[in-house]
């Protein structure tokens, strides 16, 4: 019986550990490591940042779901790997050895590198900013939003795009969500006075996807007079401004922002990342200087723009991986990324994209409708009420054509 340990239990761990299951007390046993005790199924914050909604339905409680299904679940941080010995070190110095492990820890969100966020600023990445940014929304008494990316840095081991925003995605559903309930949720803002303006740190914004993408947020946030300001590297929030590299500043009373990313400091110390601390690896997955680790998700090299589905795919091709390396009869999917997401925008809209222009394809939509609404909460109560459990492919690729033909 193979020892397998999945590190992270988010979008790719909890992925690889149902497409492994079915083998778990044949060939192998499984072990899921994550310091939460719950998933938090990030797509659904802005939700609770701007309508209130309950966390309790962004959380998959992890023990009875890991445990239920016959593998161990162990509630813990990890702060060490040592590669060579296959052993890795808990925060409470136990030590757990394996034959493969799946490094599925996503990546930081490094609020601490922007100067005054703790003070001034606001996010939406994680369940305390989220619920944060309500109260501070419900208290708003008008004035100057910006929101906007931080820039990020990746290294340079693996051939992938190279983005300075990891993903732009909730930067849409802040700025379009807050300006649809700033003006038409009454209970939320009382009828306050505000602008809304955007900074990218990109030449262009959404710098993921194609043309057709790009141009109609464009043409969205002309018409809701939403300003965009293009190469802007944030660096610091103030109590009325923000500031960037470029020396320019802007007046600003509620900066709501997306930190740098950054790779977990155990995986440089543990020295198998590259110089920013992502996991290099083959197509298949597979760490470029192991063979019995695996990863997928936002701490991979490969990832970018660091998206859900993007983990899930990659989640997909390692666990497909492993299984061949066990003998299972099985075809290892090929490493074909793609951009697809539902930004919610308040109210009943929302925008379907879905591109693989980033990589060469041909596919570059937006769906802007209420379908997409309703399919994005359609995906997001199937993932809370299946504990984390994708849809089947076949779900998948029926609303993927339904979306080409519309
Ligand atoms: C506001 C917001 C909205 C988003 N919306 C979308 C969307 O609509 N569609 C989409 O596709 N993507 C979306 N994303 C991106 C998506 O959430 C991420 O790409 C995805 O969660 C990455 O999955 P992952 O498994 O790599 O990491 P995560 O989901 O972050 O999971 C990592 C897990 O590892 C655990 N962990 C980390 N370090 C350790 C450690 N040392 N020891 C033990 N456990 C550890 C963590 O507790 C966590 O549970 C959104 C992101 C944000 C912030």
């Amino acid at each position: 019986m193979k020892k397998i340990i999945i590190l992270g239990a988010g979008f790719a761990g909890l992925h690889i550990f149902y497409k492994i299951r079915h083998l778990i007390g044949k060939k192998i046993d499984i072990t899921v490591i994550d310091s939460r005790s719950h998933s938090l199924l990030k797509p659904s914050l802005p939700e609770i940042a701007f309508e209130g909604a309950a966390l309790s339905h962004s959380l998959v409680e992890l023990r009875e779901t890991i445990e239920n299904r016959g593998a161990t679940f162990i509630q813990e941080k990890v702060i060490n790997i040592d590669a060579k010995n296959n052993e890795l070190t808990l925060k409470n110095d136990k030590k757990l050895t394996y034959d493969y492990i799946f490094l599925a820890p996503g990546v930081v969100k490094d609020y601490d590198a922007i100067k005054g966020f703790r003070k001034f600023g606001y996010s939406v990445c994680d369940d305390t900013q989220a619920q944060k940014l309500y109260k501070r929304v419900k208290k708003f008494e008008g004035g100057k939003i910006v929101t906007g990316s931080a820039k990020s840095t990746w290294g340079s081991r693996v051939d992938a795009p190279n983005l300075k925003a990891p993903c732009e995605g909730p930067i849409g559903e802040i700025m379009f969500m807050l300006d649809y309930y700033l003006r038409e949720d009454k209970e939320l803002t009382r009828n306050v006075d505000y602008s809304i303006d955007t900074f990218t740190p990109g030449e262009v914004f959404f710098e993921d996807v194609g043309d057709i993408p790009r141009a109609a947020i464009g043409k969205i946030m002309a018409e809701k007079n939403i300003p965009l300001h293009k190469n802007k590297v944030l660096v610091e929030i103030g109590k009325d401004f923000v500031a960037f590299e470029d020396g320019t500043k802007m007046d600003c009373d509620l900066a709501i922002v997306i930190p740098p990313y950054s790779a977990p400091k155990f995986l440089l110390d543990s020295n198998l990342g590259d110089e920013k601390g992502f996991i290099p690896t083959d197509m298949h997955m597979r760490h470029l200087d192991f063979n019995n680790i695996f990863a997928a998700g936002d701490i991979t090299a490969l990832s970018q723009p660091k998206l859900g589905h993007i983990a899930v795919i990659q989640a997909g091709i390692a666990a497909a991986a492993l299984m061949k390396e066990l003998g299972e009869d099985i075809v290892i999917p090929p490493h074909k990324l793609e951009v697809f997401c539902i930004m919610n925008m308040g109210g009943y809209d929302a925008a379907l994209i879905s591109s693989d222009a980033l990589y060469g394809g041909s596919t570059d939509i937006v769906f802007y409708s209420p379908l997409s609404k309703m399919m994005k909460w359609g995906f997001d109560n199937y993932l809370y009420y299946n504990k984390g459990h994708m849809p089947p492919d076949f779900a998948l690729e029926a609303s993927d054509k339904l979306i080409k033909i519309l």
